[in-house]
């Protein structure tokens, strides 16, 4: 049980826009409500942005870019160390927060504190281990100089489902690197956001170098931004239908872009593996943030030997979980985002079940109020089955059955995306055969998480484009310069 309030946790966020160092209203004093996906209670309102309230905000990021490139690492590195510090001091009110705008069940939300805080204290550590290079030009008379330099203005874009997570992992190396930003959070949870700034501030950012904009008017306000030709890098996480969108923007300036976009995990079980391994980490894959991940399992499929008895253990293990608001105890499956999501969930499992699919469990809404959706096992899905070219974003396990590792490559590779799949098997050989040849950015071998601050993470295909975090995550903030050196 939480010993922070929920009022107290909404009270103590700043409601309004961050330029320049400054809470600010929006023009016109306009604000939106933030939602309780649980109830669907209003629990505040925050200042809505204009587009002139943004292209305020790209000003100050730009003022502030030239003295922040010059900012010494050690102390860009502090000001992270700082932040992380204060965001573990404050894990259970910050869970809490998220909780409530976001849904998910207090304990993941605490787990995700500390994830988005682990960006923070890598990122400290990286600011100061940028490289560069000295070498004799091949013709023994000239010297390659080579340094690294930040890009420069960022926009930084964040979805809803890891509301703090998404942020960190973006603010810290474009912190580390010397970058000033302007952010713009999801709507649906804002404040999450708002509470980060207040401690990135505290812990001694300098104004101007992160600008927060919160709005109903995605698009409307961004655009301008991304078009202005100021800004010189756009990093968006979100779904790959936006991000198609965006990077048709950036061509007009030759943005530098990073993309961490949508997912279709298949998730491969195969006769040899440790089965009650694979339905632990089925569950983790599947149902960590109520299912709506990125990184969520989206395809099971099994090998006949172990199919029976995979479906029976999985099935057992997801009707068990307790549904409910995820400020209770013991909840492990909140509510879906929105009606939206509910809505959508709801259309796969049924055009799954109208082409043949079996429902183990579940296969249903929740009386509300509130945005549930049961826990869900289906089995025989058919390959046209919409769930399988499509995020279900939800608490649902599709389970398809195959013979031969060749044809379940190739089930595992029919699909646009390309983020991450998981592989259980104990033979080494074909562990190794299989993850090679996986069309994916990250595969868990015998794991059903691999997000982690310290490994490089994102995409291939249409999932993405360049890596979060590891010790590739700051080269997404910073340009290569090469100095042609005549002695
Ligand atoms: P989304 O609809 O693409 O929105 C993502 C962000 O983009 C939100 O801040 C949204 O703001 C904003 N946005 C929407 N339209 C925009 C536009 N025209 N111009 C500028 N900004 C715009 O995605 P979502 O539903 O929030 O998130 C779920 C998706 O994110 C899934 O596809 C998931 O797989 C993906 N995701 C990927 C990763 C990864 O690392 N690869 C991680 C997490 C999530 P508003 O919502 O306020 O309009």
């Amino acid at each position: 049980m939480s010993t922070v309030s929920e009022s107290g946790v909404v009270d103590a966020v700043a409601k309004e826009l961050f330029i320049g160092g400054k809470w600010t209203a929006a023009s016109g004093g306009r604000t939106f409500p933030v939602h309780d996906p649980a109830t669907g209670e209003v629990l505040c309102e925050v200042a809505d942005a204009s587009p002139g309230d943004g292209v305020a905000a790209l000003d100050a990021a730009v003022a502030a870019q030239a003295e922040w490139a010059q900012h010494p690492p050690r102390e860009r590195g502090e000001i992270l160390r700082r932040s992380y510090d204060a965001l573990m001091r404050r894990q259970e009110e910050l869970a809490l927060l998220m909780t409530l705008e976001m849904g998910k069940p207090l304990a993941e939300a605490r787990g995700e504190i500390a994830y988005a805080a682990e960006f923070f204290r890598w990122f400290a550590e990286e600011a100061v281990r940028i490289d560069g290079g000295f070498a004799t030009a091949p013709n023994g008379t000239g010297r390659f100089l080579v340094t690294k330099q930040p890009v420069g203005p960022s926009i930084l874009i964040t979805p809803w489902n890891f509301p703090m997570a998404m942020g960190t992992r973006k603010i810290g190396p474009a912190v580390a690197a010397g970058c000033t930003m302007v952010i713009k959070p999801a709507a649906q949870t804002p404040l999450s956001m708002l509470a980060l700034t207040q401690i990135l501030a505290d812990a001694g950012l300098p104004d101007g170098v992160l600008n927060v904009l919160t709005t109903t008017d995605s698009g409307g306000v961004m655009e301008p931004l991304i078009r202005d030709g100021r800004a010189r890098k756009l990093s968006f996480t979100g779904s790959t239908a936006v991000g198609r969108k965006l990077l048709e923007q950036c061509s007009d300036k030759v943005l530098r872009t990073s993309m961490e976009l949508g997912g279709n995990a298949p998730f491969l079980v195969f006769d040899d593996a440790d089965l009650d391994a694979a339905v632990d980490g089925a569950m983790q894959a599947k149902m960590r943030n109520i299912g709506e991940a990125c990184t969520a399992a989206n395809r099971f499929y099994v090998q006949r030997g172990i199919a029976d008895e995979f479906s029976r253990r999985l099935t057992e293990r997801m009707a068990a979980l307790p549904i409910g608001r995820g400020t209770e105890d013991g909840v492990v499956v909140g509510p879906l985002i929105d009606e939206a999501a509910v809505e959508k969930v709801t259309t796969l499992v049924n055009d799954a079940a109208q082409r043949g699919a079996r429902v183990l469990t579940g296969g249903s809404t929740v009386d509300g109020p509130g945005n549930f959706y049961q826990p869900t096992v289906l089995t025989d899905v058919p390959a046209d089955a919409r769930m399988a070219a499509e995020e279900i974003f939800g608490p649902v396990a599709p389970i398809s059955v195959f013979d031969t590792e060749e044809e379940a490559l190739a089930a595992a590779n029919d699909t646009e995306y390309g983020l991450v799949s998981y592989v259980y098997t104990n033979d080494l050989k074909r562990a190794l055969r299989v993850c090679e040849r996986l069309e994916a950015g990250m595969v868990g071998l015998n794991q059903g998480i691999v997000s982690n601050p310290a490994a490089p993470f994102g995409g291939i295909k249409q999932s993405g484009l360049g890596r979060e975090g590891g010790t590739v995550g700051i080269d997404e903030f910073l340009e290569t310069k090469y100095i042609a050196v005549n002695l």
